[in-house]
């Protein structure tokens, strides 16, 4: 579908959407000739696990909105380079893109089942955005999988962790630098290490981290340990190896 045409054709509508007595507000920007039943039955789903997992933080979610993409030409154009096929949503503050669930297997590497996942995902960002806007991109894009439950298995290259340690562990430098060193794999083992050992409710502290000159000490702080030893602690729940002596 790449004649798509981007502009002109899609429709915008409010919907109001009360989760375990939470007010949502979303527009969602869509072509009306594809049905978003889907869309609004998944997003239900969405908003309840990420609720449910925010619920300590006592956040009132800000009206977002949600617009529907139909081909990797409009997705790359949104983002303003080429995107690759596993890319399928992009979130901006409180806005996000993703593709329609009838264009998730033709315009992306997924099943159509992931776009549940990918919803999940994107919504974790708003959520982070709004608690934390100056949170740490690893930390983001970690939990976000975690809650979403997206774990393909994939082999981590020691020069990847390497490069993660010295540059993005306790900053946030260069994204797109960032993404090419498994941005997405490195975070998704610490984040899932992190909270079988430690419980789910250290992830709520890593959000709260803002990526400044205090990151590291904070960093080592809530995993139990002191700025020395924080790579590596770090390399260690990326590898599974972690040695649970210096659980103190
Ligand atoms: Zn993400």
């Amino acid at each position: 579908m790449d004649n798509y045409e981007i502009m002109n054709t899609k429709t915008t509508k409010q919907w109001e959407q009360s989760i375990n007595s939470c007010e949502f507000v979303v527009s969602i920007i869509y072509d009306d000739r594809f049905p978003i039943d889907e869309v609004k039955t998944r997003l239900i789903q969405a908003l309840e696990r990420n609720e449910e997992f925010c619920r300590s933080l006592k956040v009132d979610l800000r009206p977002f909105s949600i617009e529907l993409i139909y081909s990797r030409l409009e997705f790359s154009q949104r983002l303003g380079r080429e995107t690759e096929a596993w890319e399928s949503g992009y979130c901006d503050n409180n806005k996000f893109i993703i593709f329609h669930p009838n264009f998730f297997e033709i315009e992306t590497s997924h099943s159509r089942e992931d776009f549940a996942k990918t919803l999940t995902h994107e919504i974790n960002h708003l959520y982070i955005n709004q608690i934390n806007p100056k949170k740490l991109w690893w930390v983001s894009e970690g939990v976000a999988q975690h809650i979403a439950r997206q774990c393909p298995k994939v082999e981590i290259k020691t020069e990847n962790i390497e490069h993660f340690l010295a540059n993005s562990l306790s900053q946030n430098k260069n994204y797109r630098d960032y993404i090419a060193h498994q941005g997405y794999a490195i975070p998704r083992e610490i984040i899932k290490s992190a909270s079988q050992i430690y419980g789910e409710e250290i992830l709520i502290e890593l959000i709260k981290v803002k990526a400044d000159k205090n990151a590291a000490k904070k960093l080592a702080k809530i995993l139990y340990t002191d700025s020395k030893r924080l790579n590596q602690r770090i390399t260690g729940l990326i590898t599974g190896n972690i040695i649970i002596k210096n659980y103190a």
